[in-house]
């Protein structure tokens, strides 16, 4: 706390200097719940009490609820204006038969989703409740969104997501911290494909010659489509799934392949999309076909002047904080950040504590982050209060 300062800042700022051990404790319970995005009841017990906590603090709460996934929550403060935008996920990508449990180790934590992105949601919650406590709270125009299928590419989520968005001055994502407490303001486009040959199945040593088959189809367009990588363009085609066939003997009539699909601009996008559809036409085995089939994807968070200058502005506050400051290199993983900066509002992200190996049983987060991070995110929504 620099001498002169706002008094209001203070009282929050050093309310929160003592509340590692209750940010801990609040990331331990959320962690032991299981909230992987295919368990919808897990993910709601991890939206209940993060919304439990938002009213506790009162902020109004609204339950989106899905019928593929656990509930989406958005929330919003009472100040009127344009709002600050939230940004986080309740799910992980860790079934509940795999990495569990919750541990300290030394200065580390570590768990299923403790990086990715729970460390952010406690961070964010932590934040608020030292504004609440400073007075600062009830004068910032605030709204925000955790929602429930990030890990699987906010299908679902991601229009409701950009209508709660829209207009605001900013949003700010609260995924996990890159190395250096760089703020990232770029990340790529992401797209999926599934892809699936049809032939005509015929017994391999009587009617070979009648049967039209789909894996050697599929596996030609696989060799073209991963050929359209281009590293200096930033483009990437990876087919991560393979699929087909019944028996050794049966010339196989179908194959299915999944392809993710990774572009620095929309336009480059669209143009990997269109060349694929076009080589589906091109290489497939006369006698079969290929259809492409376009999933969920995400458009590419663009860097523009604004989210420069909003980086700039939360690294300040960072430094003040006593962490680091700069912007992180272009980010390939996608995240909710993608959808707020496509609808024209200027976007940061990886404002959560600083840890390691998300998406591995080595998750972990530096436990001493997490204070400095949440001061951080007070010092800049304190300037944003009226
Ligand atoms: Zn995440």
């Amino acid at each position: 706390v620099s001498p002169g300062s706002d008094p209001h800042l203070e009282t929050a700022l050093r309310w929160l200097e003592d509340q590692r051990p209750a940010m801990t404790a609040l990331l331990e319970e959320l962690v032991q719940q299981n909230s992987y995005t295919g368990n919808p009841a897990g993910v709601a017990a991890v939206a209940r009490t993060v919304g439990e906590e938002l009213r506790r603090l009162g902020l109004q709460t609204e339950r989106l609820d899905s019928q593929r996934f656990g509930p989406h929550l958005a929330f919003s403060g009472r100040a009127a204006g344009r709002p600050v935008f939230l940004i986080g996920h309740t799910d992980t990508v860790f079934p509940p038969d795999g990495f569990q449990g919750f541990r300290v180790d030394g200065d580390l934590a570590r768990g299923p989703g403790v990086f990715d992105m729970k460390g952010g949601l406690v961070v964010g919650l932590f934040a608020l409740e030292a504004l609440l406590v400073g007075r600062i709270l009830g004068r910032l125009p605030l709204r925000g969104m955790f929602v429930a299928d990030e890990e699987v590419g906010s299908p679902e989520s991601a229009p409701l997501l950009a209508e709660r968005a829209r207009g605001a001055t900013c949003a700010l994502g609260l995924e996990s911290g890159r190395k250096g407490d760089l703020v990232v303001t770029a990340r790529k486009g992401v797209g999926a494909l599934k892809v699936e040959a049809r032939g005509v199945a015929a017994h391999a040593g009587n009617e070979h010659e009648r049967g039209k088959n789909a894996i050697w189809s599929l596996a030609r367009f696989v060799d073209a489509a991963q050929g359209l990588t281009d590293y200096a363009r930033g483009s990437t085609v990876n087919v991560g799934r393979f699929e087909g066939g019944t028996s050794k003997n049966t010339v196989p009539d179908r194959a299915t392949a999944q392809v993710d699909l990774r572009y620095l601009g929309a336009p480059e996008g669209e143009a990997l999309f269109a060349r694929l559809q076009e080589l589906a036409r091109e290489v497939a085995v006369p006698g079969t076909r290929i259809d492409v089939t376009r999933g969920a994807s995400r458009p590419p968070l663009e860097r523009t002047a604004a989210s420069a200058a909003l980086a700039a502005e939360y690294g300040e506050c960072q430094q003040a904080s006593g962490l680091a400051s700069g912007e992180a290199p272009l980010v390939g993983g996608g995240s909710d950040a993608n959808t707020t900066g496509a609808v024209g509002v200027p976007s940061i992200d990886g404002l959560g504590p600083r840890g390691a190996a998300f998406h591995t049983p080595e998750e972990r987060i530096e436990l001493a982050s997490l204070v400095p991070k949440a001061a951080a995110l007070v010092r800049f929504l304190a300037r944003r209060a009226h």
